[in-house]
This record gives structure tokens, sequence and C-alpha cells, in this order.
């Protein structure tokens, strides 16, 4: 499948083997002003709900996409702008969060495995398989030479997955370290938005430089051609939201999904 875009933006995103999160501002805006972007967005959008409508009647393939973030990097907020205009339909979103206790009796594969989208389907996971190498690395809940060998088992897992029909996107969400202070801040001071903060997530930002070492070794071990990487500026919610509606776009294009063929002898039929 062709992953390479010919949209100079996609291709900026796009994480090559050696990585480097120093080379993606996490401000950066493309040259966009607000505005246009506004317009960009509404068309790349028209664009994917179209794509999706075709997708959804061939029921050939699915498209995953993978989201992960640090706190407050804006998962929940991408797929709501994002999805907006897609039919609810042919979406299926699914999140993460600590393993129950049934999904800890299983391989670290297991929940994701039974969670991955039909054909037809986009599915969307707000966060994922790769916890496994990045909260479970920087948080030693498992020792280094268990974690090590994931990274393989996950590129097996999504080539799997790939071989079978699934087409397989990974974003980065890239906020700093300054902006999630300011959206953490801003959780705990709203009554409103209170209830997504967590003490706990001052200790995950106390370990911010691990994390980045840690995504940059998931970005650098996982990244292939059949299931790529991007790192998405996420500083600034519309650039966010305009890149990710871009690589969607991509991606969808390069499945090229066709509405089914119509039962023969339809021509000139009168519905009475
Ligand atoms: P939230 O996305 O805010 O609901 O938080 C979900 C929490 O679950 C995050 O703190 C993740 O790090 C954590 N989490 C997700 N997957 C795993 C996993 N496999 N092992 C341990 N913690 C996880
Ligand atoms: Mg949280």
């Amino acid at each position: 499948m062709g992953n390479t875009s010919t949209d100079p933006v996609v291709k900026r995103c796009l994480a090559r083997h050696d990585v480097d999160l120093d080379d993606h501002d996490p401000r950066e805006t493309f040259g966009w002003e607000k505005d246009a972007a506004r317009g960009a967005f509404e068309d790349e959008i028209a664009i994917v709900s179209d794509l999706q409508k075709r997708l959804f009647a061939e029921e050939r393939t699915a498209l995953l996409v993978v989201l992960q973030a640090m706190d407050a990097g804006g998962k929940d907020g991408t797929i709501r702008s994002v999805l907006t205009g897609v039919n609810p339909a042919g979406v299926d979103v699914n999140s993460f969060g600590v393993p129950s206790d049934e999904e800890r009796k299983h391989d670290y594969l297991w929940r994701v495995h039974a969670h991955a989208p039909e054909r037809g389907l986009i599915g969307i996971f707000n966060r994922s398989h790769y916890e496994d190498v990045l909260v479970v690395r920087v948080k030693g809940l498992v020792p280094q030479k268990v974690w090590k060998k994931r990274y393989s088992h996950i590129r097996d897992f999504e080539r799997m997955l790939g071989d079978e029909g699934t087409h397989i996107v990974k974003i980065f969400l890239n906020v700093s370290s300054a902006e999630q202070r300011e959206r953490l801040q801003d959780r705990v001071d709203d009554p409103d938005e209170r209830w997504k903060f967590r003490l706990g997530d001052l200790d995950d930002r106390a370990l911010w430089e691990d994390y980045m070492k840690a995504f940059r070794d998931a970005m650098r071990e996982t990244t292939t051609d059949d299931a790529p990487w991007y790192v998405v500026p996420a500083d600034r919610k519309w650039v966010r939201n305009l890149v990710v509606a871009k690589i969607l776009h991509h991606h969808l294009e390069a499945i090229d999904p066709r509405y089914p063929p119509a039962e023969e002898g339809l021509e000139g039929v009168v519905v009475p």
C-alpha cells in the first residue's frame, strides 16, 4: 500500500526509524493561519467522511487508528473533532486503561486484539498495546527483559492484522511539557473538568523525560511501511486536528475503498 503521502505536512510528520523528538516542535504551525485552517479542516473532514462511507459499504478492510499521548495530550479532543461528520455506525472507539483483573490474567495483546475493528470500520484506540512498552516500562511494572521483547511481538501482531485486512496508522500527539502543565492546571481549576484529573497524573508528569524516551524508542522500534507512526504537533488544537484529518485522508485514500457493484438488472427498476 502506498504510504508515502504527497502532502508535505503528512510527510513531515511521518516517523522514521531514527525519529528524534527534538526534530518535532509541539508548537509547529506549518505556516498555516488559524482562520484558513478551519476551512481546510472542513474540506478534509468532508473527504474523510466520503471515504468512510465507501470503506463501510465495501467491508473489505478496516482502518485502525492508534492514538497515544501524555495526559492532557488531546486524545479525546482529537477523536471528538476529527470524527465529527463521520457516520457513528462506522466507527468503533475503544479506550485502554489500567488492565482489569480479568485482562491481567492474559497476555498484554489479548484485550487489544479483541477490540481490533471489523472490516468496514474505522477503529480508534485511545491508548493501546503501546502502554505495555510506555507506562509499563517507565514505572518498571515488568522487568526490562520482558518489555524489550514486546517491540517484536507488536511488529508481528500488527503485520498479521495488516496481512488480514486491517490498515494501521499510529499517531503520537506531541504536546509540550509547558502546555501539559497549563491543561492539567485548567482541569484542577475547573469543577466540570476536575473529574479527569488524578493525583497520579503528577507522578507521570514528573517522569516526563523517561516517557519521551519510551515514546521515541517505541516509535523507532515499531514504525513500519505498513503500520507507520506519525508525530503530530499538539500544542495548538487547530493544527493537531487538521494534521490528523490529513493523515486519515491519506490512509483512506491509500486503501481506496469502493462501493460494491449493484445487483444485476437494477437498471430502470421502478419501485411500486
Ligand atoms: P486515562 O486515559 O486518563 O483514563 O488513564 C488511563 C490510565 O491507564 C493511564 O494512566 C495509563 O497509563 C494506564 N494504563 C493503560 N494501559 C495500561 C497498562 N497496560 N498497564 C498499566 N497502566 C495502563
Ligand atoms: Mg488521565
